[in-house]
């Protein structure tokens, strides 16, 4: 029997005409006598009816049906009765009369019901991924993906970009995390590093003259997986030649524009833009959701000469002391206000002072270490009215931004303040070169060593490197980061001054990236670009928080594959021709076992 018809299609116009349909058994119903079939495939589903009367021998076959049992079914299109339309379902107006039924394999019991997902544990769902992605969640999803791909490479095409793949085997590029290695047979003691992104063979097709760029990139990064991250994603990535950081972010909005709208989302533009310094002193955070205002004030000049010693000895450091008002906030229960505390503290920031806006004072643990003036600037700074809350942080710059940036979203999730069907693009420039680590005592890159300072900033490279201005840019939506991009340093002399300034020794430049600096000497064109984060675009265009749901086969976060078993050990026999000798980590020799 040959299917004419997918399940999902049969309508009405297909009354009293005899179709085949095939797919999975979504389920089956024995109303004594009559024995209802849902029957699946990719386009929907169809409610087919063996009746013993009129096909004893499919009726009965019929009766062996177990769900995802795949089977073609053969019939006349007849209307349902009027107590059985089903208006929910788009062919819920039909049903198939059965005539003849053929079980094409039959199916062992599933270990979940099929669109169940979120009753499921993700693991069980992920080793049985085949089955999971026949939910129709999940086939949306995918649909979905490929129709934001689509609509990537339409809109690109048209500006006459040109997709060009870059290798997988490839040597490191230094996007800052640990690579994914390949063993080189050929060449014992040699190893290919899988790209972090194709940032270095982008630059070099810029120098080839290939002007504009794109490319749907397979990413690598070995990293300790995050709540959301992913060791293989995929980047919308593109670079192009003789522009500016304008003409980037110009063509990036429209791009998401137009790939959002593919799925039936507008994103209002133009997107407002906001320096790196603004978005920080505003919303404590360099993605900032703007869907809801709350925004952070700088206290500094109130305090300059404050006697309160935690304030006075912060900004004596070079600190800031910076405030959240929080609307109402006064109701909040003096339990609430110490959990907030105790969050604060959780974020890395050493407390939180608080007040409570009352008509005659301010009303505060610490409220008698301030002087009148203060308390005063404080609630014209705050533009504080009765019944509200103040939270004060101070700290370092970047630490006191980051702690009351997390607060703020906390409160507008919790309090409600945020607009979740609205949709809110930022444009974000301006970001620092080089930030210091804490941790390890030194200079590195925001982006990557390859972007470009600005240029009324390259004279402070030497004199204040923290103060010197990149030409790089994020896009934010709704609060998280979808892409990220530079100018790039297009001269060999600046991007050896850049590389100074992270502290890396020129043999080591040479040794990790020689081709590129060589590849500027011999004509670059100026040049910049941008990476999206498309798996990401694709969840939040279908509203699913992880982007595991977003992609046909993820890794857990312990960056293993529950479906095939990867990683897995390899033959003895290969990994001698590979010149490799496998030693078990020492916490693991006792059990003898290198694996979980
Ligand atoms: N390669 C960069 C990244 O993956 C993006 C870019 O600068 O174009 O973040």
């Amino acid at each position: 029997m040959k299917r004419t018809l997918p399940c999902g299609a049969l309508r009405r116009d297909h009354i009293t005409k005899t179709v085949t349909l095939a797919g999975w058994v979504a389920s089956t119903r024995d109303h004594g006598g009559l024995i209802f079939v849902d029957l699946r495939d990719r386009e929907g589903l169809a409610q087919v009816v063996f009746d013993p009367a009129q096909a004893p021998e499919a009726h009965s076959q019929a009766g062996k049906l177990r769900a995802e049992y795949v089977v073609a079914v053969k019939g006349e299109v007849t209307p349902r009765p009027a107590t059985s339309v089903n208006p929910d379902l788009p062919t819920g107006e039909v049903e198939l009369r059965a005539t003849d039924l053929e079980i094409l394999n039959p199916a062992r019991t599933p270990p979940f019901e099929v669109g169940e997902a979120s009753r499921v544990d993700e693991l069980l769902r992920l080793k049985y991924r085949y089955l999971d992605l026949r939910s129709r969640r999940m086939l949306e999803n995918l649909r979905r993906r490929h129709a934001m791909a689509r609509a990537t490479r339409e809109f690109l095409d048209q500006r006459r970009f040109i997709e060009i793949e870059t290798p997988l085997l490839m040597r490191s590029t230094p996007e800052g995390a640990r690579d994914y290695v390949v063993p080189a047979r050929a060449h014992p003691g040699a190893f290919y590093a899988l790209p972090q992104s194709p940032q270095l063979l982008k630059q070099l097709l810029m120098v080839s003259g290939i002007e504009r760029y794109y490319q749907l990139a397979r990413c690598l990064r070995d990293e300790d997986l995050r709540a959301d991250r992913q060791p293989e994603f995929t980047q919308i990535d593109i670079e192009m030649s003789f522009v500016d950081q304008t003409e980037v972010l110009d063509l990036s909005e429209a791009l998401t524009c137009h790939v959002f709208r593919a799925v039936g989302i507008e994103i209002p533009g133009p997107f407002p833009t906001l320096t790196y310094q603004e978005a920080m002193d505003a919303y404590g955070s360099d993605k900032p959701d703007a869907r809801f205002d709350l925004k952070l004030v700088t206290l500094d000049s109130i305090f300059a000469s404050t006697e309160f010693r935690a304030f006075a000895s912060v900004l004596g450091d070079g600190g800031t002391v910076r405030g959240l008002r929080l609307p109402k906030g006064a109701s909040l229960s003096r339990r609430e206000v110490d959990e907030l505390e105790s969050t604060a503290r959780r974020y890395g920031a050493k407390g939180l002072a608080w007040f409570q806006v009352l008509p005659d004072q301010l009303k505060s643990p610490i409220a008698k270490f301030l002087s009148d003036e203060e308390q005063d600037g404080l609630r014209a700074a705050t533009e504080a009215q009765d019944g509200d809350l103040l939270l004060l942080v101070a700290d370092r710059f970047p630490l006191a931004c980051e702690v009351l940036g997390r607060l703020r979203l906390d409160l507008g999730r919790r309090f409600d303040l945020i607009e979740e069907s609205e949709w809110h693009g930022l444009r974000i420039i301006d970001f620092p070169l080089v930030a210091y680590n804490e941790e390890e005592k030194r200079v590195e890159p925001m982006h990557h060593p390859f972007t470009s300072p600005k240029p009324e900033d390259v004279g402070l490279i030497e004199t204040e490197p923290l103060r010197v201005r990149a030409q790089a840019y994020d896009l934010v939506l709704n609060g998280v980061e979808i892409a990220s991009g530079s100018i790039r340093v297009h001269r060999r002399e600046l991007q050896e001054k850049v590389l100074a300034l992270i502290e890396m020794s020129a043999e080591e430049a040479e040794r990790r990236f020689g081709f590129l600096l060589e590849g500027l000497q011999y004509g670059a064109p100026p040049h910049g670009g941008i990476a999206f984060g498309f798996d990401r675009m694709v969840a939040m265009a279908s509203g699913e928080e992880s982007i595991r749901d977003v992609i046909a086969f993820p890794k857990t976060a312990a960056a293993v594959d529950p479906l095939t078993g990867a990683p897995a050990e390899v033959e003895p026999t290969l990994l001698k021709e590979l010149h490799i000798s496998v030693e078990p980590p020492a916490d693991r020799e006792e059990d003898g076992d290198a694996r979980d």
